[in-house]
C-alpha cells in the first residue's frame, strides 16, 4: 500500500509505502494521520491518502524509504564541584 502525503501550502508531495511507515513509526501509528510535517514549510496540516497501485502505476514513481536509523549523542557541560575547605 502506497502512502500519499500533500502539502496544501507548498504543494510538496511525497510517497511512502505504508509498511516502511509501520516500521519506523510503529503498529499504533494511524496511517490516516501525518507520518511527518512537511519537511518544507514545517506544517503538520497535511493531506494523506493511500491507494493500492497497479504496475503501471509505480513507473517512474519516486517512493521516500528509510535508509538507515541514525543514533544522535546528546552532550552537555558539567561543571565540577568544589573541593570542600574542611573536608578532614
Ligand atoms: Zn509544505
Amino acid at each position: 500500500m502506497l502512502i500519499t502525503v500533500k502539502c496544501p501550502g507548498c504543494r510538496r508531495r511525497v510517497n511512502y509505502w505504508a509498511a516502511d511507515l509501520v516500521q519506523v513509526l510503529g503498529p499504533e501509528h494511524q496511517l490516516h494521520e501525518p507520518p511527518f510535517p512537511c519537511s518544507r514549510c514545517r506544517t503538520r496540516e497535511v493531506d494523506v491518502s493511500w491507494s493500492i497501485p497497479s504496475p503501471r502505476d509505480l513507473q517512474g514513481l519516486t517512493v521516500r524509504r528509510p535508509v538507515r536509523q541514525v543514533v544522535k549523542w546528546i552532550w552537555r557541560d558539567e561543571r565540577l564541584e568544589l573541593w570542600q575547605k574542611d573536608s578532614g
